[in-house]
């Protein structure tokens, strides 16, 4: 059998200036995440002699295998991500592997034919965090760091505690006090890093603590880390496999900091260049009414005729919603995310509390599941495919984010009948001003019954057995 070696001989990594106007270079290990201009960094590669179909086999044949990085979802793609030096430890939790499952209710949902989920929420630590959290602590490692910090929403704290805990390292995380879900901070917690939590929402946290860390010569692990954007792209690198490397006509999902939509774009694109796939999917990003920086921007470039980059990004000063995976008002990846929506011909849309929790329910009426943010999707492809964007007949990939057991109490409160709006700030929709509370469309409350067999026999008569 081939191995890596011979199927793609030689690379040369670098970090680059994501503005192609300066273009700055930077030698691989150089600690630094952001360009001496300011802008992100991307770690680029040069590949030659990369040879598609046998890598493709390579691919398929380590699937077999029990190497630790062969049973990583990650890893196993290893050419694509060739920026460690090979004696290099991986600190893998055997992230990624995920499925792609069909659900014919969801499609039903949205008005499509066919819709498939990637469920990223399958992960170690249940979130699409750890794909890029095991190249971003492994780079940790390699550059000798001991501590490792990030600002986060939730999954990134909950994912970095791990893989730092499981490679040795310490962890430092600093969340925006009361604005996680609870499953998030109990794994940070389980996993033992230091929980530093802030009185301050997500954005205002990460303008204090971003240099201060650095300065502190903490490993700084949020996604300007250009190495965790490289473990994600793997995603789509494992979707394209599973679907016999045939692009989707889309690929959805949902948009907060936009790492991930950047580490998506890119992956593509690579994809596209190294002959693995033949064309582009298009990307469309769903961000919820109340955060949603990014879809502001665009409609406001095209009601003006102007382009996006000339007007730039307004931040949302008090960013709600009650996904806060996805609550952020100024994402630090907008640019990558815009240049990536322009190679794919992407598109943003946003949605607003009521849509994402109806999507959420039906989600998991499908037997699938997930958190608030990942519903998001379904709730975009609905308005996409309503609007004629996305067609009926379109092949669409949503991938669903982390799992539906993060964030439980919302879960609860939405069958509840309970699950109410965010307190401040503006939520206008398309239809005017949303009613107070969520309304629960695809509710299902707990019955209560006494100890009394005659009850119960009346409810199961309720119920017949289809
Ligand atoms: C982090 C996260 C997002 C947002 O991803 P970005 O890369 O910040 O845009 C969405 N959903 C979940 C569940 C997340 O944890």
């Amino acid at each position: 059998m081939k191995d890596s070696s011979s199927v793609a001989a030689m690379t040369t990594v670098s970090l680059q200036c994501l503005d192609p106007k300066c273009g700055a270079q930077y030698p691989v290990r150089d600690v630094r995440s952001e360009c001496a201009c300011g802008n992100l960094l991307d770690v680029r590669y040069e590949w030659s002699d990369f040879d598609a179909e046998a890598v493709k086999q390579v691919w398929k044949t380590r699937a077999m295998s029990l190497d630790p990085r062969d049973r990583s979802g990650v890893w196993r793609f290893r050419e694509l991500i060739p920026f460690l030096p090979p004696e290099a430890r991986v600190v893998t939790l055997r992230e990624g592997n995920t499925p792609l499952l069909e659900a014919p209710h969801a499609a039903d949902y949205a008005g499509l034919d066919l819709l498939a989920f990637k469920h990223q929420g399958f992960n170690p630590t249940g979130s699409f965090k750890d794909n890029g959290m095991t190249t971003g602590v492994s780079q940790a490692a390699a550059l000798d760091k001991h501590v490792v910090a990030c600002v986060s929403t939730g999954n990134t704290s909950a994912s970095m505690a791990a893989y730092a805990a499981y490679g040795g390292l310490q962890a430092v995380i600093f969340i925006p006090a009361g604005q996680i879900a609870s499953g998030k901070l109990a794994q940070a917690l389980e996993y033992g890093a230091l929980t530093i939590q802030v009185q301050a929402n997500f954005d205002v946290t990460w303008k204090l603590v971003f240099h201060m860390v650095e300065e502190a010569g903490v490993y700084l692990l949020n996604s300007v880390n250009p190495f965790r954007v490289e473990g994600q792209k793997t995603i789509v690198v494992e979707m394209m496999e599973q679907l016999a490397w045939e692009a989707p006509d889309w690929i959805v999902l949902p948009g907060g900091n936009l790492g991930n939509s950047s580490a998506f774009g890119k992956g593509l694109r690579e994809m596209k260049q190294l002959g693995l796939i033949a064309r582009l999917p298009r990307l469309a990003v769903i961000q919820a009414e109340g955060s949603a920086p990014l879809y502001r921007l665009l409609q406001r470039a095209a009601a003006e005729g102007r382009s996006p980059w000339e007007i730039g990004l307004e931040p949302v000063a008090s960013p709600q919603t009650l996904a806060t995976a996805i609550r952020i008002g100024a994402p630090v990846s907008w640019k990558k995310a815009l240049r990536e929506l322009e190679a794919t011909r992407g598109v943003c849309e946003a949605v607003s509390e009521q849509e994402i929790a109806d999507a959420k329910a039906v989600i998991g009426l499908c037997g699938i599941g997930c958190e608030p943010a990942s519903a998001a999707t379904l709730a975009g492809i609905r308005k996409l495919v309503a609007a004629n964007v996305i067609r009926k007949s379109d092949r669409v990939v949503a991938v669903l984010t982390g799992n539906l057991l993060k964030d439980p109490s919302y879960t609860l409160s939405y069958h509840e009948g309970t699950l109410a709006l965010p307190r401040e700030g503006p939520f206008d929709s398309a239809q005017g001003r949303q009613p107070a509370a969520i309304e629960p469309r695809f509710g299902n409350r707990p019955i209560a019954v006494p100890p009394d067999p005659e009850a119960i026999r009346r409810l199961l008569a309720r119920h017949p057995a289809r």
